[in-house]
């Protein structure tokens, strides 16, 4: 057995579609075994139907990472069922496209509530867990809207900003417990987030404008890069944020 992360366990977010299934079966396929969240039932037992069908271990739980009882539930029930946690990917998320004058007070709660609060959830609930394994790693998966601005995506923004710097805060605070914790910062990846973003040739375009490759990513594009920090191959890798954007950032 050669996986690059045999025998580790890891927990996906929002598992049950776009990237975030793409983590969870590159994950399986390299040895780890699979805790699978979303709210997306049918999305999340499919992924795990998937890992377990080709000879995987994995668990699906369904609970909204806005809920911090809800998290506490999930950890216990993963360490219950695995022993440790030794990977988190905080990839469960929303969109939203609006002008700011336009976002709602319910809009914007909704955004913090799911983006940050998920992930600062996450985060604090599994670091216990990690502590007892002796390590870990934790990927936050933010955004190219979390490092520059665009029109019409503030709500969007602000929550994925907000993620680059909790990565960092639990790089510093946790390092002397050989936790990483880093962020991955995506692009125009094609997923059913994106769907309507690339509706038409037009759209696509549009949207790729900035993007130096020219042309948007498949979601394994994007895993490959997770699967790089949670193995040992990142091992002196922690509070980094890597763009996975086609260039995008970089002019
Ligand atoms: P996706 O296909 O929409 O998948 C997201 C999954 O998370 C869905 O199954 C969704 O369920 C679930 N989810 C939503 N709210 C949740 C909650 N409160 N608790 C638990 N699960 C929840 O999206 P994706 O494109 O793969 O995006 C994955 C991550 O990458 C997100 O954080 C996103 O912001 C980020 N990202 C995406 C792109 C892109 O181009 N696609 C670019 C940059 C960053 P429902 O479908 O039922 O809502």
């Amino acid at each position: 057995m050669t996986g690059r992360v045999e025998g580790k366990i890891a927990f996906v977010t929002g598992g049950g579609s776009g990237m975030g299934r793409e983590h969870a079966l590159l994950m399986a396929e390299e040895g780890a075994h699979l805790i699978v969240s979303d709210v997306n039932e049918e999305g999340g037992r499919q992924t795990v139907a998937d890992i377990n069908d080709k000879g995987g271990q994995a668990l699906f739980i369904n609970f909204d990472v806005s809920s911090e009882s809800a998290w506490q539930a999930a950890v216990d029930q993963a360490v219950t069922t695995f022993g440790r946690v030794d990977i988190l990917v905080n990839n469960a998320g929303i969109f939203l496209v609006k002008m700011m004058q336009d976002t709602t007070e319910q809009e914007l709660d909704r955004m913090l509530n799911v983006n940050v609060k998920g992930v600062f959830y996450g985060c604090k609930h599994i670091l216990p867990a990690m502590q007892k394994a002796g390590g870990g790693s934790i990927i936050n998966i933010s955004s190219i809207y979390g490092v520059i601005g665009a029109p019409a995506a503030s709500a969007y923004q602000a929550s994925k900003g907000a993620v680059r710097l909790l990565t960092k805060s639990v790089a510093v605070e946790y390092a002397q417990y050989n936790i990483r914790c880093n962020s991955i910062h995506p692009g125009a990846i094609r997923t059913p987030m994106t769907a309507g973003l690339m509706s038409t040739d037009e759209a696509t375009k549009a949207l790729l404008a900035s993007t130096i490759l020219r042309r948007p990513a498949e979601p394994r594009e994007v895993s490959y890069p997770v699967l790089f920090l949670a193995s040992s191959e990142a091992s002196y890798i922690t509070g980094a944020e890597i763009m996975v954007d086609g260039g995008y950032t970089t002019v």
